[in-house]
């Protein structure tokens, strides 16, 4: 006889909490003023996001997806280029490559660390090879020190998908400051969210933020002229006000999920699962994946016991259909890690009771 729960912990819970009061007077202030695209509020998200950041500028997009491929157009990357990146990530990161027509070649995770393994980026590269792009996933920053320099030695640039790591930092230093350009997601879920899509490039070099400026608005270089085939890729009004509301919390919420990680940390201690290791403590916990040979079956017991999960990813990028045209990729640690990871929920207003009952059901699982 199975038990009914006797309540559900979502994976994630998106309608404002402490954030509420000062959401619903930034979305007020926008439908009073009656300005709604490219506006007030975008120009100062754009100076507080840079500031949080620490980079010179910031230019919000419509999604992160059009930040990476708008970073990358403005750097001249596009057909004949290869950009080397990740072949676990959201396929968002593979796409992006394939917006600004150049081809993603994929190297191979760390097997510990989860993300691109800098060997493997050494392997990767070609004449053809025009830059990198790390992706900081979960969370956890990529190892961008050895990044850096292999794009040093070999004259590329470095695109950080910093789109699951708000104000992570990597050996101290903040994330998306640390390559040519970085780009942002504010998808709902992600670490700092909007309330529909939103994206950022973050750079500190002023010709690429005026690139990428012009190409976000169908290319124009003044109103109806139009210089360079861009696209349409504005934040809104609303979307940069509800941003604005939500970034001087920012920091406590990242707190946050630094202490319920540690918490299931200390209470999966000894729980038949593999806690991927945090390799530095400028770790954001986006998501906090665990991994299990028996992942399927976890994830059934878990379900049963009334914990949501998600798998982030199931199927690695050059496995999708939607990439096969950029040929085969030899990435078998990803594969592994697809098969075998799934996410546990964590987010600022989860309680701590209810990562201890994730943690016991996980348990309780043998
Ligand atoms: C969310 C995400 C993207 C895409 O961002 P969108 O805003 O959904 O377009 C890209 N890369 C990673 C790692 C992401 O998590």
């Amino acid at each position: 006889m199975s038990v009914t729960p006797a309540r559900t912990i979502r994976f994630n819970l998106l309608t404002p909490g402490e954030d509420a009061t000062r959401v619903d007077a930034a979305i007020h202030r926008v439908i009073e003023r009656g300005w709604f695209v490219l506006g007030p509020e975008v120009e100062a998200f754009e100076r507080e996001f840079a500031a949080a950041i620490g980079t010179e500028l910031a230019v919000a997009v419509g999604t992160g997806t059009d930040a990476l491929a708008l970073a990358l157009r403005a750097l001249d990357i596009g057909p004949g280029d290869e950009v080397i990146t990740a072949p676990l990530s959201a396929a968002f990161s593979g796409l992006a490559i394939l917006m600004a027509g150049a081809r993603p070649v994929f190297a191979d995770i760390d097997p510990a660390r989860l993300t691109i393994d800098p060997r493997a980026i050494e392997a990767a590269i070609t004449p053809r090879t025009r830059a990198l792009m790390p992706v900081h996933l979960y969370g956890q920053p990529a190892d961008m020190s050895r990044i850096v320099d292999i794009a040093e030695r070999h004259g590329l640039h470095v695109v950080e998908d910093a789109c699951q790591a708000h104000l992570a930092t990597c050996e101290g230093r903040p994330v998306g400051s640390l390559g040519t350009a970085g780009a942002f997601s504010f998808y709902p879920t992600k670490n700092l969210g909007a309330m529909g899509d939103g994206g950022a490039v973050v750079t500190s070099d002023r010709a690429l933020a005026e690139r990428v400026k012009r190409l976000r608005n169908g290319g124009q270089t003044a109103r109806y002229h139009h210089a360079e085939a861009g696209v349409n890729s504005r934040l809104d009004e609303m979307q940069a006000a509800i941003l604005r509301a939500r970034l001087p919390l920012l920091t406590r919420w990242t707190d946050r999920r630094r202490t319920l990680a540690s918490r299931y940390r200390r209470e999966l201690a000894g729980a038949a699962v593999t806690i991927p290791p945090e390799e530095d403590a400028g770790h954001v916990y986006h998501l906090f994946p665990v991994l299990s040979e028996r992942r399927e079956a976890l994830q059934a017991h878990l379900s049963k016991s009334g914990v949501e999960t998600l798998i982030h990813y199931p199927v690695p990028i050059p496995r999708q259909p939607a990439l096969a045209s950029t040929g085969p990729a030899m990435c078998p640690i990803a594969d592994q890690v697809c098969r075998l990871v799934l996410s546990l929920p964590l987010y600022p207003s989860l309680t701590d009771a209810d990562v201890s009952a994730v943690a016991e059901a996980v348990r309780a699982f043998g």
